[in-house]
């Protein structure tokens, strides 16, 4: 697999290289079994580089070290909430730029980790923080899969593993498609972390190409749709890229991506009060989605500075609004986002300075 020219960017090569580590191994002249133990400790169990590089024979682990890059990102601040389970981690890339990984460790002990695909997102919704950061920079598949050996080796140090995978961070997962395809492809990889595919689950704010690719491509790795509202004008009111991708090729999207997998697709929905809140609404949505094998989230607005004309559904219409949804048989549950007072809910990850960074560089414009 070849995940990106690594020559621009290091001489090392990167330790998710899997052919170009098996000839470094052989050009190092030990076992194989050893190479596998390095990859366990390292993928599978987050036991961290220096515990990784232990599994190695002792005259060949600096060279190896020297040789190889395992972390693509540094950790810049951590914070916990005081809330509830989450943590925020800020993650430096080597450019410079700050993305943000959220731990949720929820309720039951189990830990779902929400990870980022992008500096920035260029789908600029006006309720989402990181859509305000403006135009995206991609991550590369080391930058995305380094969220998930960091943030697992946080839990591994509390007794703790990454169970569920969301891409649900910073940025539009299908903007940076193959990057994004690239780390799925390394997280179900036996020989690399070996992570279940129905315990990953990318997010789309709706690109109906990319999701049958995506289905198609991992047919057991579960999707989300984040559509909002069924009527047009307000989709477009509220996701500017709507008015490109509209619901009708949304819902063919989906129909075909239920074709192609057995997974259940999961509908996020946001409630708005007075945007898309309404019985009337519930019950278009419910008639939308008919035929289809859906599960809707409905999503409890959380606050930005941005956006304040915006409110969340409160609870009786939000109780109202899924009663109509289970009453048309559709599964539905609330989502509780974590973390809000380190701002690490949903749609809350944005990083200021990179405003800064993006133009020292001359890169691509945030
Ligand atoms: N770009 C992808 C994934 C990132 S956002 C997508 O659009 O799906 C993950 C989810 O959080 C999306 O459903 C998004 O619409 C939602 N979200 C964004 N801002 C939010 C906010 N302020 N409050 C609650 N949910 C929000």
């Amino acid at each position: 697999m070849q995940l990106y020219n690594r020559r621009s960017v290091s001489e090392r090569i990167s330790i998710y290289e899997v052919a170009s580590i098996d000839r470094l191994r052989a050009e190092l002249k030990f076992e194989p079994r050893r190479l596998r133990g390095l990859r366990t400790a390292y993928f599978k169990k987050s036991l961290g580089t220096e515990a990784a590089l232990a599994e190695l024979p002792a005259d060949v682990r600096e060279q190896f070290a020297r040789r190889v890059e395992f972390h693509a990102l540094s950790i810049a601040e951590s914070h916990d909430s005081q809330l509830d389970g989450a943590t925020k981690l800020v993650l430096r890339t080597r450019a410079g730029y700050s993305i943000e990984t959220v731990i949720m460790r929820t309720g039951t002990g189990r830990v779902a980790l929400c990870v980022s695909s992008q500096v920035g997102c260029a789908a600029a919704c006006g309720f989402c923080a990181t859509g305000q950061m403006g135009v995206a920079k991609s991550l590369s598949a080391p930058e995305v899969l380094d969220q998930i050996v960091l943030a697992g080796e946080r839990m591994q140090a509390e007794g703790r593993s990454v169970r569920n995978i969301v891409f649900m961070g910073m940025g539009e997962p299908f903007h940076n498609e193959a990057a994004v395809y690239d780390a799925v492809a390394a997280l179900l990889s036996p020989e690399l972390f070996h992570h279940p595919p129905g315990r990953i689950l990318v997010s789309t704010v709706g690109i109906p190409d990319a999701m049958v690719r995506c289905a198609r491509r991992f047919p057991t790795v579960n999707l989300a749709l984040s559509l909002h509202s069924v009527r047009q004008d307000v989709r477009e009111r509220l996701i500017p890229l709507a008015a490109k991708y509209r619901l009708d090729e949304l819902r063919a999207a989906v129909a075909k991506v239920n074709d192609i997998q057995q997974n259940t697709v999961m509908i996020e929905y946001l409630m708005l009060a007075g945007v898309n809140d309404s019985a009337e609404d519930a019950r278009e949505f419910a008639a939308w989605l008919h035929g289809l094998d859906a599960h809707v989230n409905l999503i409890p607005y959380n606050p930005i500075a941005t956006a304040p004309q915006l409110r969340t559904t409160e609870r009786p219409e939000r109780d109202a609004f899924a009663a109509i949804l289970r009453e048309a048989g559709f599964v539905t549950t609330i989502r509780y986002s974590l973390g809000a007072d380190i701002a690490a809910a949903c749609g809350q990850l944005v990083q200021n300075e990179n405003r800064a960074v993006a133009r020292l560089q001359a890169a691509v414009p945030l």
